[in-house]
């Protein structure tokens, strides 16, 4: 809920836009702190006097015989404070492995492989949203067995996980190098740092994820090899990004197909070799679109799906980067041989198996 200058309106966020909802596009101002104070009430942790600071808090909701919790926070803008509430439902929010890799056992096989070793690092890479999150809790479910002490540092615990312990890292906790130094003084078998976000925390991940601990982590980089660079950067020696890192999992969501109006599309020839496809992949091939229905307001689209890059540094990747990084080396060894399962090969697949259409395909071949 967004306060203007004369009136508040809410939005919703659906499959990564935000929406108008309709009725609420303009609501009194003389309204606006009444609903805002509503909600801080329902959270019963925030507090009605203070407007002109954030607040954070959970609301719990009776809904269709389900408690579904959402994540409140307001921020004071010129207008007046805006509210926002997140669905972490976690049930909602848990998909197992195979869903999020659209039950491609091909790549189910690497990525569960990697998640399932003692030790070594396995990044997360990808814009906000795209899943990092989701897939990383998916994993910790996953391996989770009681024999596992499996402890996690992130920067806001949103989602709670059984059996796992969660640490937030706050200004009363101290820094996320000092809360990772201090989880991983607690002999783990796993864990997660939310973001290596500065070289302290980097060095203590690396240095455990190389001792015998399994680490899982996110960067903000673009591609997976970038990953690399900017450890680097950030002050981390060649040889214990090569020995410690095992693999990059790239993620982008992209807007799915409708099952409920999937219908055969006449993609023309030239736009499909345009995606790099050739003459044998579209010989006697059907390619699909969504037409529009009910259950999608007409859009041909229906929630979103996983693409996903895996990058795994096998021994020649490893040793390649410890005798210091070169890229067009790097590049070199990888088109060798190596499992690197690339975003656009990730699309095509999907475009191919009819869960993507051509217009999303291309937002990762062009
Ligand atoms: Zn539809």
């Amino acid at each position: 809920m967004e306060p203007k200058k004369d009136h508040s309106s809410v939005r919703f966020r659906k499959d990564g836009d935000l929406y108008l909802v309709k009725g609420y596009e303009k609501i009194p101002k003389q309204l606006h702190q009444y609903i805002v104070s509503r909600f801080k009430t329902l959270t019963g942790t925030m507090k009605l006097d203070i407007t002109r600071n954030p607040q954070d808090g959970k609301i719990v909701q009776r809904i269709q015989d389900k408690d579904v919790v959402f994540f409140a926070l307001t921020l004071p803008t010129i207008h007046g404070e805006s509210v926002n509430l997140e669905n972490i439902d976690t049930e909602h929010l848990q998909i197992s492995i195979d869903d999020f890799f659209s039950n491609d056992k091909k790549l189910i096989k690497i990525f569960k492989n990697n998640i399932c070793k003692n030790d070594g690092m396995i990044l997360f890479i990808g814009p906000t949203g795209c899943g990092k999150s989701t897939l990383i809790n998916s994993a910790l479910t996953f391996i989770y067995n009681p024999k596992l002490r499996i402890i996690t540092v992130e920067d806001y615990v949103k989602i709670q996980l059984d059996n796992i312990e969660q640490l937030q890292v706050s200004h009363v906790t101290g820094t996320m190098a000092g809360m990772t130094r201090a989880a991983c003084l607690g002999d783990p078998d796993v864990v997660y740092i939310s973001t290596l976000s500065d070289y302290d925390t980097a060095f203590t991940a690396i240095e455990h994820a190389m001792k015998g601990c399994l680490l899982f982590s996110t960067l903000y980089v673009n591609s997976s090899i970038d990953v690399i660079s900017r450890l680097l950067e950030m002050g981390i020696k060649d040889f214990m990004i090569g020995t410690a890192v095992r693999c990059v999992v790239n993620l982008r969501l992209a807007r799915r197909i409708c099952p409920h109006c999937k219908e055969k599309a006449a993609y023309s020839k030239t736009d499909l070799k345009g995606l790099g496809l050739t003459e044998d992949e579209l010989t006697n091939k059907v390619f699909y679109r969504g037409k529009g229905c009910s259950k999608c307001g007409g859009t041909g689209i229906f929630g979103r799906i996983a693409i996903i890059e895996i990058f795994e540094f096998n021994k020649n990747i490893q040793s390649s980067i410890m005798k210091g990084y070169d890229r067009k080396e790097l590049i070199k060894v990888i088109e060798k041989d190596c499992v690197y399962h690339s975003l656009t090969e990730d699309a095509i697949n999907k475009f191919k198996s009819g869960l993507i259409d051509l217009d999303t395909v291309r937002m990762f071949t062009l």
